[in-house]
């Protein structure tokens, strides 16, 4: 069980399972929505996602048609992006969770995408195209 919140603190968050796996996507979306090389994610049930407040400050913003990308409307946080063919799943941004994540990254997407100057230096299994 974790706690999150955006960065301004508007949102806060329980995310009510374990988190053992992320998944890092690298692709131009992910950097651009991120401002970073990529985006670092976990796959959450829906119902394991629980707002505690804040919900009012959601904003989302669809780059591709089949899938939201929700942030914090005051401070731009990314919080989650969630396809509308699956409704039970969100792709929970790790970052902002608050405590020390016990996690393993599982798995590199889009790598084809990647940031030229962002080497990959773990053994983990890489994707040239996956799902984000
Ligand atoms: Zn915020
Ligand atoms: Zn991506």
């Amino acid at each position: 069980m974790y706690t999150a919140s955006c960065l301004c603190g508007a949102i806060q968050l329980k995310i009510n399972t374990e988190i053992s796996k992320v998944f890092v996507c690298h692709c131009q979306q992910c950097q651009k929505a991120q401002g970073s090389a990529f985006v670092a994610i976990s796959v959450v049930r829906a119902q394991d996602f629980e707002v505690l407040s804040g919900q009012e400050h959601f904003g989302e913003y669809y780059a591709s048609a089949n899938k939201k990308r929700v942030f914090c409307k005051t401070c731009a946080s990314p919080l989650y992006s969630a396809r509308l063919d699956l409704p039970d799943i969100i792709r929970l941004r790790v970052g902002i969770i608050n405590e020390p994540l016990n996690a393993e990254i599982a798995s590199h997407a889009f790598t084809h995408e990647k940031a030229v100057w962002f080497e990959i230096l773990d053994d983990h299994p890489k994707f040239p195209k996956a799902v984000c």
